[in-house]
């Protein structure tokens, strides 16, 4: 479908910001394109098939804790679950710390783990308690500190910090100084107590496919670069368009070198190996946390919280490192993370992201403005918190803004 000379809205970049505004201007009537510079919509969601298996673009998750959540078909995507938890390997031997709330089962492992005093374990159920059920204001009224200070705050004690928290929160942090605002490790910690994490069938892509969808193809615009824009238009390697709004909803960078006054974040990356082993070898759905010391943050039976990644019996494990690796490098410390022989991991491929998520240093920015005036809008995680929660909650935001301007009579439909 060719673009259009006009249209009411344009918004630029078909990620889950992007997506997530179209979808609610389409609900309201309006007349949306979405031009999109990559071959498939998602964005940073990104899943390609390797010999069979579902290979997302790094180790990623849905955190079904998350408020905007709620705006997805959770039982079309057929997710297949994580444990709420992680498996610390101390001395050779892996321990499971996991949520005895959700999971009374291992509760009895999560007592006996060398993450500290039974003092150390109330304090972190007291932390857990408090980010799930408190107000979000309320949390977001406490004292900004970094990551690191609230949970030292909170008396976790160093052994949970050096052996849970720091690794767990790396993978998601992408950064392992534990610098990130206590502010979004509260709002983050209050989603994974508050829902389980989960992969799709089909891999995280279909995230984005299923809010494509709703969009209606005729209206998604693939393999088309916009160039520049302002109020009034945007300007695309494939011809102009004239709209009352423009949403620009790409990456930090590109918003930033797109529209006056968006300032690029400061990018985290990671590094992801994919690797295949004839059988899994615990069957628990638990991540496995990086040992201090090693290059790891973390490595996963991914097959075992979703067997539908697999073609056959066979797992499939991702490990991911902040810095850069080579597979060679890491190949033992994978191996020895999961009780097998490095001889039985087949490579299967491995893929650096440099762009993964913008940081959230403190002071948080939460709540960006999205109407930058005169018909332009701007939407992404960056103007949010650096996650799947972030962007749609940011595109949502900016559809109601652009509502607000073209369809005044209208309230609430966003
Ligand atoms: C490896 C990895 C792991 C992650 N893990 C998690 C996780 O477990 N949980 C979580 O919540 N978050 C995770 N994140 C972060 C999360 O994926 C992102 O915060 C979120 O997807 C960002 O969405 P977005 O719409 O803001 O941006 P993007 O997904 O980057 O979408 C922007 C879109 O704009 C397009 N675009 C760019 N320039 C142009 C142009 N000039 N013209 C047209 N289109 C353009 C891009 O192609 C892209 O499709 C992870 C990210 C990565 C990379």
């Amino acid at each position: 479908m060719p673009l259009p000379a006009r249209a009411e809205v344009v918004v630029v970049g078909a990620g889950l910001a992007g997506l997530s505004a179209a979808v609610r201007l389409v609900a309201a009537g309006c007349d949306v394109h979405l031009v999109e510079a990559g071959q498939y919509t998602g964005g940073r969601l990104a899943t390609e098939r390797i010999d069979g298996f579902v290979v997302d673009r790094g180790f990623q998750v849905l955190n079904t804790g998350y408020p905007r959540a709620a705006d997805l078909d959770l039982p079309a995507l057929d997710l297949g679950w994580f444990w709420p938890g992680a498996v610390v390997r101390v001395g050779g031997r892996a321990h499971r710390v996991v949520d005895p709330r959700r999971r009374p089962s291992a509760a009895l492992d999560t007592l006996r783990a060398p993450i500290g005093s039974p003092l150390h374990k109330a304090a972190i159920a007291a932390y857990s308690v408090r980010a799930a059920y408190a107000p979000v204001d309320r949390l977001l009224r406490a004292p900004e500190t970094t990551a690191e200070q609230r949970l030292r705050a909170a008396g976790v004690g160093d052994a949970a910090l050096e052996r849970f928290f720091r690794p767990f929160l790396a993978g998601v942090l992408l950064e392992d100084r534990l610098e990130t605002s206590s502010r979004y490790l509260d709002l983050l910690w209050r989603s994974f107590a508050r829902g389980p994490i989960g992969l799709p069938a089909r891999g995280m892509q279909s995230v984005g496919e299923q809010l494509a969808a709703r969009v209606g193809a005729d209206r998604v615009h693939l393999g088309v670069r916009v160039t520049a824009v302002r109020g009034g238009a945007v300007t695309t390697d494939s011809g102009g368009v004239r709209a009352d709004a423009v949403v620009v909803a790409t990456d930090p960078d590109t918003a930033a070198a797109l529209v006056p006054g968006v300032a690029a974040s400061a990018p985290r990356q990671v590094t992801t190996h994919l690797h295949v082993l004839p059988a899994s070898p615990s069957g628990d759905p638990l991540i496995v946390l990086g040992s201090p010391g090693g290059r790891l943050v973390n490595s996963v039976v991914l097959t075992d919280a979703q067997p539908a990644y697999s073609p056959d019996r066979r797992a499939l494990v991702a490990s991911s490192s902040l810095a850069p690796t080579r597979e060679d490098e890491v190949r033992a410390e994978v191996a020895a993370l999961h009780g097998v022989g490095a001889g039985d991991l087949e490579h299967l491929t491995s893929v650096t992201v440099p762009g993964a998520q913008p940081a959230a240093v403190p002071p948080l920015r939460l709540r960006q403005p999205v109407d930058l005036g005169g018909g332009l809008y701007v939407a992404g995680d960056h103007r949010d918190t650096p996650s799947i929660q972030g962007a749609m909650a940011s595109g949502a935001r900016a559809a109601r803004a652009v509502l607000r301007a073209v369809r005044p009579g209208l309230r609430g439909a966003a």
